[in-house]
């Protein structure tokens, strides 16, 4: 009887700080433990706030990674699945819609595929095809921060531009901005206000 491998896609979900890539380094490094073929990605698009070619948790650890800018190179930089055990994608909120038809089809052909990323951004709102992913996945885990203000645990990324809660209207991914972020509950959170229509909202 031959053996067929059983792929599956598993999410690491949550705010920033929240400890996703903590966590993808956790199973990554389990995975090699057990002497599986395992191959990292990385959006591109956060190199910015880390190294190009590996993925860091905030603690510091860190595993190599390859630097992707569309989903579909996932797929041109492994060649055969059948060589690939596991597939691990970090900020996986920053890529195209076809990170679904790519974690599809590797599934499919038996990989593990282990995608994590922001599920909501600046706005509260869901991020990228984070929401298309967790619902597509066989497992999902959703990972909480603490929230800065109260010591609660937090859901939500609070966006400061000078110390103020940006507005509603600025673009969900900032390329050099001078931003920062914080990691708040659902109570702490303040709303990004919209710059129009304040009033029609209330
Ligand atoms: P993510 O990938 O979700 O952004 P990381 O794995 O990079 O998260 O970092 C998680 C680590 O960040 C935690 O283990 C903790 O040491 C640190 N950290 C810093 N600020 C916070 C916070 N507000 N809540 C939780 N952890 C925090
Ligand atoms: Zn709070």
């Amino acid at each position: 009887m031959t053996h067929q491998r059983v792929g599956r896609i598993e999410i690491v979900a949550g705010v920033m700080f929240s400890g996703k890539s903590e966590e993808l380094i956790r199973r990554v490094r389990r995975a090699l433990i057990a002497r599986r073929q395992v191959r990292v990605f990385k959006s591109h698009l956060d190199a910015r706030y880390e190294g190009l070619h590996h993925v860091s948790s905030h603690t510091g650890v860190a595993i190599d990674a390859a630097p992707i800018d569309r989903a579909e190179e996932v797929l041109r930089l492994i060649g055969d699945p059948d060589t690939v055990d596991v597939v691990a994608v970090d900020e996986a909120q920053f890529l195209d819609g076809a990170i679904v038809e790519v974690a599809t089809h590797l599934a499919e052909r038996g990989v593990r595929v282990i995608c994590a990323g922001t599920d909501t951004d600046f706005r509260g709102e869901p991020f990228g095809m984070m929401g298309h992913l967790m619902a597509i996945a066989e497992d999902v885990t959703k990972l909480q921060a603490i929230c800065v203000r109260c010591g609660d645990l937090a859901s939500r990324n609070q966006r400061l531009v000078n110390g103020e809660p940006a507005h509603w209207n600025m673009p969900v991914v900032l390329v050099g901005g001078s931003e920062s972020y914080e990691a708040r509950c659902r109570r702490c959170f303040q709303v990004p206000r919209q710059d129009t229509d304040q009033v029609a909202l209330l």
